[in-house]
């Protein structure tokens, strides 16, 4: 196929869409999955909860204990005698059952239930015991150190919303509550094919001219971060109708499919061609640094993202427009990265016409935040990615920015060892 000439290389591309409009078009494209599945509560984690949970009890769902001490019915609270008799014990799990009267103590300890007919909790630090007998000291308040049913989680509430990542403290919450299955959205299926003429296997010993597939190990450990099943289609060389098979064979598989490499408008470069002979391109250039030619389309129901070769375009794209894929067909909600303002401590070259995500490094110094450039920006230097801790966005207009300037800062993580 004759390839069509392009300009490319200018910064302006009138062919180019924006960051804005290209996820705009990613998001209306794709519906969110609507099947799901029940998991025990230990293998939810990392998954997208499906349904809201509702809580079917009182957490806690009795009246009890916040310290080890005494409880006691303020009623009968006496300034100038503050004795009471003590006549039984409840521990956590082992309550005491009978009745208490007014001047009666019952000996308590931190979740032990609260015996009926006491009101309030002394803590053990604050009484004098003499014989069965403990003076309170202090004054007492109704309700002093109890916990009430319901006052972590009420009954019948929704404590998990449909959409939410379940995380550590959701396990938590649901175990509390009781809950040992939980139902999560069906993790799709995502495969990822690698092109290139160039490309040789981790294993094999590398031959000048050759380059190790560091895009399919990449691609992979992004992908693990998300609640999917990882298919990986391996390499296909720069063949129009090789490429052609492997992406009629993977799509018909899978519900997303990355490439990378060959969408650009080299001689060698045949995703693009392929995917709109397959399936449908929604749109082809984004005007973004790194990562201008992205193909974004459908094969029949799979979405399909071809996404540049250099390996710092796979991340930052990814990053940008696949994350905001998965999580849309995951239907997940609140996914709106964190973004900071931060002085930048060294100028940064930049032409107009596109948006630009520089990988910098955020330090927090007497309270002020702080970014500089991790290294060479080039979208072969991955090296620069692995040193860095956040994007520095730039936009379409702005030109080089100087030392000083407060810029948008996208931490990837918010870890304190960042910081310096
Ligand atoms: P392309 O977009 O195919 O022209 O590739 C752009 C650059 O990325 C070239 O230098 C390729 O060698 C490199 N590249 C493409 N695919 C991979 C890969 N899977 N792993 C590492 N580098 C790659
Ligand atoms: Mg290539």
């Amino acid at each position: 196929m004759k390839k069509i000439k392009d300009n490319c290389f200018n910064e302006f591309d009138p062919n180019a869409m924006s960051v804005e409009g290209a996820l705009d078009n990613i998001l209306k494209s794709i519906n969110n999955i609507k099947t799901s599945e029940y998991v025990d509560l230990k293998k939810a984690y990392g998954r997208i909860l499906s349904k809201n949970v509702k809580s079917r009890i009182n957490v806690p769902n009795y009246k009890n204990s916040a310290m080890d001490g005494y409880a006691i019915n303020v009623e009968s609270f006496n300034e100038n005698d503050k004795t009471y008799e003590c006549i039984g014990e409840s521990f956590a799990g082992n309550p005491f059952l009978k009745s208490v009267k007014k001047n009666q103590a019952i000996k308590v300890m931190t979740g032990g239930m609260i015996p009926s007919g006491c009101n309030a909790v002394v803590m053990k630090e604050l009484v004098t015991k003499t014989g069965s007998f403990i003076n309170t000291g202090s004054t007492i308040i109704e309700d002093q150190n109890i916990r009430f049913p319901g006052e972590d989680i009420k009954k019948n509430t929704i404590v998990l919303k449909a959409g939410k990542e379940i995380d550590e403290i959701d396990i938590g919450i649901l175990a509390s509550l009781g809950i040992s299955k939980v139902p999560v959205k069906k993790k799709p299926i995502i495969g990822f094919i690698s092109t290139g003429n160039e490309l040789v296997s981790i294993k094999k010993p590398i031959k000048m001219s050759q380059v190790y597939d560091s895009n399919r190990y990449l691609l992979h450990g992004l992908l693990l971060k998300y609640p999917v099943e990882i298919k990986d289609y391996g390499v296909v060389k720069d063949k129009m109708i090789t490429i052609e098979k492997k992406f009629v064979e993977a799509s018909s598989d899978c519900d997303v499919l990355i490439t990378t490499g060959g969408v650009s408008v080299g001689d060698a470069d045949y995703v693009k061609d392929v995917l709109e002979k397959v399936g449908k391109v929604n749109f082809w250039k984004i005007a973004v640094k790194p990562g201008r030619p992205l193909a974004y389309g459908k094969i029949n129901k799979c979405i399909f993202f071809g996404l540049p070769g250099n390996p710092v375009s796979v991340v930052v794209t990814f990053n940008l427009f696949v994350n905001a894929a998965l999580n849309k067909l995951l239907g997940k909600s609140n996914d709106h990265p964190l973004s900071l303002e931060a002085e930048l401590l060294t100028d940064i070259k930049k032409r107009k016409g596109r948006k630009e995500y520089k990988r910098g490094i955020l330090i927090s110094k007497k309270s002020k935040l702080y970014v500089r450039k991790s290294g060479s920006q080039g979208s072969n230097i991955l090296s620069s990615v692995k040193d860095a801790n956040c994007y520095i966005e730039l936009s379409e207009n702005m030109r080089e920015v100087c030392k000083g300037t407060k810029v948008k800062v996208l931490p990837f993580t918010l870890k304190s060892e960042y910081y310096e």
